[in-house]
């Protein structure tokens, strides 16, 4: 069977009532298959309800790894379920980087997700130290391996191409996404993010093992994002 190829837009902290109108008006009248879109959480039920019998899906951008209880500013899968969230992005880079997220709590979190029955979204990836000093494989299995991972989407994210402008050439991804293969069921989609535009997407997602994209300001321009699903899915 086929792997399920997936593009999934991550808006970030970006947007308002009248921006995200406009956007998802734009991709309703395209209604393209296998894509998502991951808003802010004040935009959750405005996204869900214009979405509402389309074929797109939508998620979030972040979770707690919490049930309920007394945590101030968090959000908890449940709610976000009782929404019908069908994807919760997991473990981003900025995450990890701004907000000091670990592998422990990354893995908690996917578990609360997966627990509600939501579809997490794990990022892994490598900063350039890193790349550079030849530890790409190593951090990325140690960012996987610290999670239970089953029934998820994995998303291959090198930290040096996020919001950089500098994509990984489809030969740096393939080779990463192929080490990530052998350590994920045979049918999981593995993603690459990291400046995913219309002009470099094709060649990126022709690659044997790269099975879609998580794309972050690209996603917030229509045109642009259904370009990038197209180049996925044709
Ligand atoms: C991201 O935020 O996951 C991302 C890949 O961002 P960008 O496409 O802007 O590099």
């Amino acid at each position: 069977m086929a792997r399920v190829r997936l593009v999934a837009g991550n808006w970030k902290m970006h947007g308002s009532r009248a921006s995200i109108a406009a956007l998802l008006d734009a991709l309703v009248k395209a209604n393209p298959r296998s894509c998502a879109v991951c808003a802010p959480f004040p935009y959750l039920a405005q996204v869900a309800e214009r979405l509402r019998g389309s074929a797109i899906a939508w998620g979030a951008q972040n979770v707690s790894e919490h049930a309920q209880g007394a945590y101030t500013g968090e959000v908890s899968a449940a709610m976000l379920a009782e929404f019908g969230c069908r994807y919760v992005i997991v473990g981003h880079s900025e995450r990890r980087q701004l907000y000091g997220e670990t592998d422990a709590q990354a893995a908690a979190k996917f578990a609360a997700v997966r627990k509600i029955g939501m579809t997490p979204i794990l990022c892994v990836g490598e900063t350039l130290a890193e790349r550079d000093a030849g530890k790409t494989e190593a951090v990325v299995a140690r960012q996987l391996d610290a999670v239970d991972f089953e029934k998820a989407v994995l998303a291959y994210e090198p930290v040096w191409a996020i919001g950089t402008g500098r994509n990984a050439t489809p030969e740096q991804a393939q080779a990463v996404h192929a080490f990530l293969r052998k350590r994920v069921p045979a049918q999981t989609p593995i993603l690459y993010g990291g400046s995913v535009k219309p002009q470099n997407a094709q060649p990126i997602f022709a690659m044997p093992d790269v099975d879609g994209g998580l794309i972050g300001g690209a996603s917030l321009v229509a045109k642009d994002f259904l370009d990038i699903v197209k180049a996925a899915t044709t």
